[in-house]
């Protein structure tokens, strides 16, 4: 618990906590204080007395709020991670600790990206100090506090030689500083000194403390011989949450020394254009940003400087809005992509979870900032229960972890152990040690923290998750099964006077809230709060209706999810995943036995639509396309091109680039970069569209563009004058798919003419060239209702960098649809 957090409670301070169901003992690992007169005092005074600051008000404020999960599938969740927590041999998560510091060790080494040749081995150790931190805190079982301080005396032992403690050699940072680019040595540094301060501020150890400390020092010796500039190139290189970690420290010793080390770790190249509001994140590794801006969450909570809040909450405002898939994940192959860009950017590898566990803690810190907004927490409440729950295998005794959450239509969570380079594969006990499997620990260690929040005499219920918290002297008890059922239902058990703030979730219609069967106001995005002086027996009530809803993707109004409340609706495939998303008929969609279950019919056949955190071992599918409202065949948009006007009227002009000029015909294009790009959104609800063209080529490159109407390299329609098989080619392709849909034509365009192309895309595809079929392809998998609203759209220019322009001219440029 933060300092200013202590200092704010008020009258909220705590009572005995009664046992936790199973707990060996009833206060055992959970508190410092022994039997005596001191303990005493305190429980009988709790909530009369203010502690001065001291050692009693810590201990004493690490108690109140202590928040213990009731029976329900995150408790089912943590128990298995915890059960691997206790299972994972300490010695062999310090060997390489040891042998670093010129200590004995004959342990086993381990596998993974934690073997002894890996560089970023350690991190994982620090991940475990996290994980034990937050699993011996919410469960106060003894052993577990025990092994914390086995892991940290351990640690610290490795540390007191020199004062450099990780599990490589110093020397990997000399080779960090002269640009050499290793993998990520103060990423590691960051999980350790992490786990230091969580094992200090959740258990009271005054050894994690001091050896935060240290490292903080060692730190401040490294990065001090450095000029801002070298400092910069340092920061090149992903270093997970230094500066998060450092202001964390700066709260717990109230150094100005660690808050000034904090900010020897500000990134410009990334923390300036935010500070602009400016979204320049495509192309950038997520998870290497994302650390980052939760340091600068931290570092407004320790310097007050609103700068760090600005570029927190612009940043958030961008992955959420535009960057996020309806799971509430981001990235593509790790990196995030333009804005917007969601059905065009899906794959196997999308989601990589290390992204949302940083965006949770991201979305924490934000909400504390500012708890009036609700929407910190829906988004936290979907990301939690779509991505987060369902990255655990609940078939997996030690709780082993998936490290991406695909999205394309070929994705699944597989059961095959120990192959982080495999997409949808699970962690293991010491043969994977990925960043996932470490993140995966601390994320299911931590449930309970973030249920409840208690300022001044207030007691905020953020998330609906069964659980019980002590506050003013008495317990809360918070049962439910949601979201498979819409009852929330809250219990005091003795008499006192405080605040209750219920969320009500931006998503719901309708909610009601009753306490003891009196209705009181509950808006939808809002908190509803009631105060009094609640009695044992009192009850709250809170209704949150759920209905199923398809939501648009923002880059194809056609590609929808099926929402059910909180919860993301998965197609189950079994065995037999579908080649592109299949459309969906919304009208046959129907209840099926069993909460939260439905069908529909897709892709000609009814599929059962389960929600997506109890999809495990077999394909799915979450993004659908729904048919567009019946249209006649007609002209779309048509560009004569010789004035650039679009002649139906609905769309905006073409726009000339890089040296593209109207000619006599056309418009001319030099092959060195000119190029024509037409609006944004061209083929969007189609089922079935032509292109024609007209094309003068001056001279023939291979993979040159025509038209390519798209939005990536991985998502596009274009026509190309000839490939390296020699003749002309129309293609298309939505990311995640396995292969792109082509029909080639007989010949390569000529050289020197004007020759007329054209290519419909419906149940087969044709390629015309001056009127006479060319190609065909029978049996595309996709479908012009599937790329959607295209964003960028050219003539003589491809989606792909890498290909040359085209040499010649356009004109004539029409494109014909229907739908339905
Ligand atoms: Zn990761």
């Amino acid at each position: 618990m933060k300092r200013r957090t202590v200092l704010s409670l008020g009258a909220l301070v705590a009572a005995p906590l009664p046992a936790p169901p199973g707990a060996p003992g009833p206060t055992a690992g959970r508190t410092r204080l022994l039997p005596g007169r001191y303990l005493d005092n305190q429980n009988r005074t709790a909530g009369r007395t203010r502690l001065l600051p001291g050692r009693y008000l810590d201990n004493q404020n690490r108690t109140a709020g202590r928040t213990r999960l009731l029976p329900s599938r995150y408790l089912d969740n943590m128990n298995r991670t915890v059960a691997y927590l206790r299972f994972v041999d300490l010695d062999r998560m310090l060997h390489m600790f040891r042998i670093t510091a010129g200590l004995p060790s004959t342990a086993e080494p381990l596998g993974g990206w934690e073997a002894p040749t890996v560089q970023l081995r350690g991190h994982s150790t620090g991940h475990l100090l996290s994980g034990l931190a937050q699993a011996a805190y919410h469960l106060g079982e003894a052993d577990l506090a025990a092994r914390s301080a086995a892991l940290v005396g351990a640690l610290a032992a490795c540390q007191a030689p020199n004062g450099y403690l990780s599990a490589f050699p110093e020397t990997v940072f000399d080779d960090l500083e002269a640009g050499r680019n290793p993998w990520a040595p103060y990423y590691t540094i960051h999980k350790i000194l992490a786990g230091m301060i969580d094992q200090h501020r959740l258990l009271g150890d005054a050894t994690a403390l001091a050896v935060a400390r240290r490292i903080a020092g060692w730190v401040a010796l490294r990065t001090s011989r450095l000029t801002r500039e070298q400092m910069q190139a340092v920061l090149h290189v992903e270093f997970g949450g230094m500066n998060e970690a450092l202001a964390d420290l700066y709260e717990l010793t109230g150094d100005p020394a660690h808050r000034e080390l904090a900010r020897a770790f500000d990134h410009d190249e990334i923390l300036v254009p935010l500070s602009e509001r400016r979204d320049t994140l495509a192309g950038r590794h997520a998870n290497t940003d994302i650390a980052k801006i939760v340091g600068a969450a931290a570092q407004y909570r320790a310097t007050g400087d609103p700068r760090y809040r600005r570029i927190a909450t612009y940043f958030w405002d961008q992955v959420v809005r535009h960057h996020s898939y309806v799971i509430g994940g981001n990235s593509n192959a790790e990196f995030f992509g333009p804005p917007g860009q969601i059905v065009s950017q899906l794959g196997e590898n999308t989601c990589e979870n290390c992204n949302t566990y940083n965006m949770l803690k991201l979305t924490r810190r934000l909400y504390q900032l500012d708890p009036a907004r609700t929407d910190y927490l829906d988004y936290y409440e979907r990301a939690l229960l779509n991505q987060m729950l369902g990255e655990q295998d609940p078939d997996s005794a030690h709780g082993f972890v998936t490290y991406y959450t695909g999205l394309s239509p070929s994705a699944s969570r597989k059961g095959k152990d120990g192959l982080v380079a495999d997409p949808g594969s699970y962690s293991s006990d010491y043969g994977n040690f990925s960043c996932d499997h470490g993140t995966g620990l601390e994320t299911n260690t931590k449930f309970a923290e973030p249920i409840y929040d208690i300022a001044g005499d207030t007691l905020s219920v953020n998330l609906f998750i069964p659980s019980e918290v002590d506050v003013a002297g008495t317990t809360v008890r918070l049962t439910t099964r949601f979201p498979y059922d819409p009852v929330v239902r809250l219990a005091v058990a003795g008499t006192v006077r405080f605040t209750l703030r219920v969320r009500i979730p931006g998503w719901v219609r309708g909610p009601v809230l009753r306490v003891n069967g009196v209705p009181v106001a509950a808006r939808p995005g809002s908190f509803a709060a009631v105060r009094r002086t609640w009695r044992r027996g009192d009850v709250v009530e809170l209704r949150l209706p759920m209905t199923p809803r398809w939501l648009a993707a923002p880059d194809n109004p056609a590609v929808h999810a099926l929402t059910y409340g909180p919860l993301v609706l998965a197609g189950r495939y079994g065995s037999n995943p579908p080649a592109v998303l299949p459309t969906a008929e919304p009208r046959s969609l129907r209840r099926e036995p069993g909460a939260a279950e439905f069908s529909v019919l897709a892709g000609g056949t009814r599929v059962r639509m389960s929600p997506f955190l109890d999809v495990h071992h077999e394909h799915y599918n979450v993004y659908f396309a729904l048919p567009p409202a019946r249209r006649r065949p007609g002209v779309v948009a048509a560009y004569p091109l010789g004035d650039l006007r679009e002649r139906t009227r609905r769309w905006p002009d073409a726009v000339l680039a890089a040296g593209a000029a109207p000619g006599a015909r056309g418009i001319e294009l030099d092959g060195a970069g000119a190029h024509v790009v037409l609006p944004p959104g061209l083929p969007a609800n189609l089922t079935s569209l032509s292109v024609s063209v007209w094309v003068r080529l001056d001279s023939i490159a291979n993979s040159a563009r025509v038209f390519d109407l798209g939005f990536n390299p991985q998502s596009y329609m274009f026509l190309t004058p000839r490939t390296g098989n020699g003749t002309a080619r129309f293609a298309m392709k939505l990311a995640g798919m396995a292969a792109e849909d082509f029909v080639d034509a007989a010949v390569a365009l000529p050289v020197g003419v004007w020759t007329h192309v054209e290519v419909r895309v419906a149940d087969t595809l044709r390629l015309l060239i001056d009127g006479e079929l060319s190609g065909q392809n029978p049996a595309p998998k996709l479908n012009a209702l599937l790329l959607g609203a295209t964003q960028f759209n050219y003539l003589g220019r491809s989606q792909n960098p890498k290909h040359p322009y085209l040499h010649g001219a356009v004109a004539g440029f029409v494109l014909t649809g229907a739908a339905g």
